[in-house]
């Protein structure tokens, strides 16, 4: 079953081009995956075929079983095995490059895919939580993830999220030092199990997502560390808290080069080192390098990958590694990303302008960072037929749009597929982190089912619900159902 249903994907593939190192090729804005021509499936590796190969048949399964079809025209899709092979690769990764016998917390980044039954997957699999809300928070607990494993980052934590995280023994990165005053009282009137640490921002630079690049001069989180004082700041709060014994940087996320990351870990590592010499003993006894790494959405290809990343830290940080550091890393989008794919029917299929438009069920309400930012968002689209079997054909050029009333809401542009037609299902792939699991609720559009797919012993494809798909009783619900003269009952004050 090689991966025909990538129709799509199987062009998108090209742009891959295996030019240059994993790092050069994510320097740059996110590829578009749009416009190229068919080529092979050169250097994708195995793992990516049997992943995209997974997907195809859990399509397939999908329409077989009624999860897809007229009357549930989306779906989104969840690959279990995809997800246990990404969080044992991480862990792999990490424990290559460090001493025997390092104490490594991989904190999944839970808003990138916020869903109890992911974290309660991640969790058997040795990945703990990293949350930054009380709901994000609240999510780790109900799948179980346990106080050490969960770590709290929130840049605007309240008086009552820091006294709850300090009962419970969550680690908590201090973002600026009027938190840091707030957890100060705290501690003086209960001791806490809490490992305490602050988090700094090393000003390296941004990448080619502004909105995503953390690490710039004027960024709002951490410490800015390169202003005026701040680095004597962090090191007196250290002197003046022995208390405090770990530290923190997180300076990226998708379009952050390699590189720039490996620089932002150098600088934090050096601060540790200084604080630590300065009190006279390792003070600063772990070191959380937050997560961050990209994900290559325009092929199947899991690229760059966590080994590459850990060997990188090690070539540029070796003392990170050498067993005197605990480690705590925080990665979202690379572990969930390429598991995930929203599935939607083409209820419609016309053409405008002269060129083809499948208008489908998915749009902005499960992809909105692609259709309000589609060129530092581009998405793969594969197309399947009404038995949701990868679709074969010439590729044409296409607009795959979303049922949500306005222009703009077209999940891919000028995209060239096999010809989607009316009953066809148009795939949405990589979407598993900060896509389906991110619903935005206009046009009030349900939010879909998401189900984690597995093969049994012979090779069928079994489903289990991970969020049932919204109800419009729950619409109505959440959207003040139950006050509906509300406003009409307020006084008629001034109309007189
Ligand atoms: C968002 C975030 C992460 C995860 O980032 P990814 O790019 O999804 O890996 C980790 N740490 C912090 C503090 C974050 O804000």
């Amino acid at each position: 079953m090689e991966h025909g249903g990538s129709s799509g994907a199987r062009d998108a593939r090209a742009l891959d081009g295996h030019t240059g190192t994993a790092a050069d090729r994510h320097d740059g804005t996110a590829s578009g995956a749009a416009s190229v021509a068919a080529s092979g499936t050169a250097g994708e590796g195995a793992e990516a075929r049997a992943r995209a190969a997974r997907r195809d048949e859990a399509v397939r399964a999908a329409v077989e079983q009624g999860l897809l079809g007229p009357d549930r025209p989306i779906v989104a899709l969840l690959d279990v095995a995809g997800i246990r092979q990404a969080a044992a690769g991480l862990r792999t990764a990490f424990d290559a490059v460090a001493a025997p016998g390092t104490p490594v917390l991989h904190a999944f980044a839970v808003k990138a895919t916020p869903l109890v039954p992911v974290l309660r997957l991640l969790h058997e699999e040795g990945i703990g939580a990293e949350v930054a809300s009380p709901g994000e928070l609240a999510l780790a607990r109900a799948a179980g993830v346990p106080a050490s494993a969960t770590v709290l980052d929130s840049p605007a934590k309240t008086p009552a999220e820091l006294r709850e995280a300090l009962a419970l023994g969550i680690a908590v990165n201090a973002d600026n030092p009027q938190e840091l005053d707030r957890i100060d009282a705290l501690i003086r009137s209960a001791p806490s199990r809490s490992p305490l640490g602050i988090r700094v921002n090393p000003q390296i630079g941004g990448g080619a997502i502004e909105a995503l690049s953390t690490a710039t001069a004027t960024s709002k989180f951490g410490v800015a560390l390169r202003d005026e004082g701040a680095r004597e700041w962090v090191l007196r709060a250290y002197e003046d808290r022995p208390w405090l014994t770990r530290l923190h940087a997180h300076t990226g996320s998708q379009g952050i080069p390699l590189s720039l990351m490996a620089r932002g870990v150098a600088e934090t590592y050096a601060l540790a080192e200084e604080i630590n010499r300065r009190a006279g003993r390792r003070q600063v006894d772990t070191i959380d390098i937050g997560g961050g790494l990209p994900v290559n959405f325009a092929s199947d290809a899991t690229e760059p990958t966590y080994g590459e990343y850990a060997r990188l830290l090690k070539e540029t940080v070796p003392g990170l590694f050498d067993g005197r550091y605990g480690l705590v890393t925080e990665f979202g989008r690379s572990l969930l990303a390429k598991q995930g794919t929203v599935v939607a029917r083409v209820e419609y299929a016309k053409r405008a302008g002269g060129r083809p438009v499948a208008v489908t069920h998915a749009g902005v309400q499960v992809a909105a960072r692609t259709v309000y930012a589609p060129e530092s968002w581009p998405l793969r689209v594969a197309a399947y037929d009404a038995k949701g079997r990868p679709k074969e054909g010439p590729s044409v050029v296409q607009d795959v749009a979303g049922p949500a009333c306005f222009a703009g809401d077209l999940l891919a542009r000028a995209q060239p597929l096999p010809l989607l037609e009316q009953g066809d299902y148009a795939a949405a792939l990589d979407t598993g982190a900060y896509y389906f699991a991110h619903h935005y609720a206009y046009n009030s559009l349900a939010r879909p089912g998401v189900y984690g797919h597995a093969a049994d012993e012979t090779g069928a494809v079994r489903f289990a619900v991970v969020r049932e798909p919204q109800t419009l009783a729950e619409i109505v619900a959440e959207s003040g159902g139950a006050h509906a003269r509300a406003l009409t009952g307020l006084p008629l004050a001034g109309d007189d």
